[in-house]
């Protein structure tokens, strides 16, 4: 067929389509369907998609009815402020971190500083100590100085968690405080055995067992008093004291958490430093060092790395008033300077450096920060009391925690029973003698307790 005559077909056939259409158009939709069978159309589709869009509607809201009152979003609310009505929504992100308020995720670390300053008290810092909480539920105190035990307890957990310890060294500023976990968590319903880990020294005197045992011998009135007045489960230690020589011995391996030592070096043989593992994620504690090969080779690479930084030989003769001789000495003989501190920290590379063990202050904070950033450019924090760091493979957030300093303690885990009153020591005739026994007042003590918890306890005759 030429080109042309296959033309003439193309034409011929669009014609007879083009009749036809106009036929169809002509006939049965402008002279057959009338306006009423159009609208009986129209009205059937529309109540069809009604009935779906009312069908969709309803399975959402039976299926979905919590996500309802999260619809209204906090812009939302603040809008409604501007109409005249308060916001009633928390806010969605809160900078502060509020103990009991946060679920800890799986995969996360969260390290709260209990404790950064000095071995000299004040109030606004407690001497050294750091919590490490755990996503699997456990949970770590690292060195508990002088003060830190008032710090843990704002943190709201109960006390059963609080039963491992690990001490760097015998420094007051390190462990004073062991003794105000020990006794006070029995009081504060702890039911588990506090569980002390900490070094050796060159002698066994020098060690942690010699010091807890002699820390117990020190507290023997107090174990006394208490036998038959309270339940004292919470009594039992259980130490362990491990080479202060031993490099990167495991000291403690338990669901999947595995505790690290090696030496530090500072002011006697003894002291020692900590890393702690678990799911890919590594802590490094110093507690006191000045800087040395351990702490660069295996403190290396740490997700968050909490070093010494002392106070500058300048601060210390200013503002602690000591002779310029031995601040030098102390401040970077015995600990590590801020810019010590700095290179320290450019040389093992964490994803976050703390530098702690100073007074931190508005007037303090700035210099040590220059100090240390003559050797040091990384990410940095300097720390304070309840400052808490939120660790992830992806993120680490810092944050300051907001206590509540009417903190009660919180119930055991085991089931607390009640004291055995045959344990009790009891008094000499001497003092028995003494005592002026108000019955009448006492039996209305115990008939108001025994009415109030439905109880039948009789006083001591
Ligand atoms: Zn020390
Ligand atoms: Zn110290």
């Amino acid at each position: 067929m030429s080109a042309f005559s296959q033309k003439r077909t193309l034409a011929r056939t669009a014609a007879i389509i083009k009749l036809f259409l106009i036929f169809v158009y002509d006939t049965i939709l402008l002279k057959l369907v009338t306006e009423e069978i159009i609208m009986t159309i129209k009205t059937l589709l529309f109540g069809t998609v009604l009935l779906f869009a009312g069908a969709a509607i309803s399975t959402y809201f039976t299926t979905n009815p919590i996500k309802i009152s999260f619809q209204t979003t906090y812009a939302q609310e603040s809008e409604r402020s501007v109409t005249g009505l308060s916001p009633v929504l928390a806010l969605p992100e809160r900078d502060a971190y509020y103990p009991g308020t946060e679920d800890l995720g799986p995969d996360e670390m969260r390290v709260t500083a209990c404790g950064t300053g000095m071995p000299n008290a004040r109030p606004k810092q407690a001497a050294a100590c750091f919590l490490v909480e755990l996503g699997n539920g456990d949970k770590f105190i690292f060195d508990i100085g002088t003060g830190s035990m008032e710090r843990l307890s704002g943190l709201a957990i109960p006390f059963d968690y609080l039963d491992k310890v690990f001490i760097g060294h015998l420094h007051s500023d390190h462990f004073g405080d062991l003794d105000a976990l020990w006794v006070g968590g029995v009081i504060s319903n702890r039911q588990r055995p506090l569980r002390i880990w900490g070094p050796s020294g060159t002698e066994a005197k020098y060690g942690t067992a010699y010091a807890v045992e002699h820390m117990k011998e020190m507290l023997l009135w107090d174990a006394a008093s208490r036998l038959g007045n309270v339940n004292t489960q919470g009594q039992q230690l259980e130490v362990t004291e491990f080479d202060y020589r031993g490099i990167n011995e495991v000291i403690y391996d338990e669901n999947g958490v595995v505790v690290r030592s090696f030496p530090a070096i500072h002011a006697l043989d003894g002291p020692v430093s900590f890393t702690l593992e678990w799911n890919g994620l590594k802590f490094a504690y110093s507690s006191d060092t000045y800087p040395n090969k351990w702490w660069m080779e295996y403190a290396t690479g740490a997700d968050i790395a909490i070093h010494e930084s002392f106070l500058p030989p300048i601060l210390l003769v200013k503002k602690q008033k000591w002779p310029v001789r031995d601040a030098l000495n102390v401040g970077t003989q015995v600990h590590t300077s801020p810019s010590m501190f700095g290179k320290v920290m450019s040389l093992t590379q964490p994803r976050l450096a703390v530098a702690y063990h100073f007074f931190n202050d508005f007037d303090t904070a700035p210099f040590v920060e220059s100090q240390i950033r003559t050797t040091y450019g990384g990410p940095l924090a300097l720390a304070v009391d309840y400052m808490v760091f939120n660790i992830t493979k992806d993120d680490i957030r810092v944050r300051m925690a907001v206590i509540n300093e009417d903190v009660w303690p919180l119930p055991s885990i085991p089931e607390k029973l009640s004291a055995d009153p045959n344990k009790r020591v009891g008094f000499s005739q001497f003092l028995i003698d003494g005592r002026e026994v108000f019955t009448d007042v006492i039996k209305k003590i115990y008939d108001e307790t025994n009415e109030e918890f439905g109880t039948d306890i009789n006083p001591p005759d």
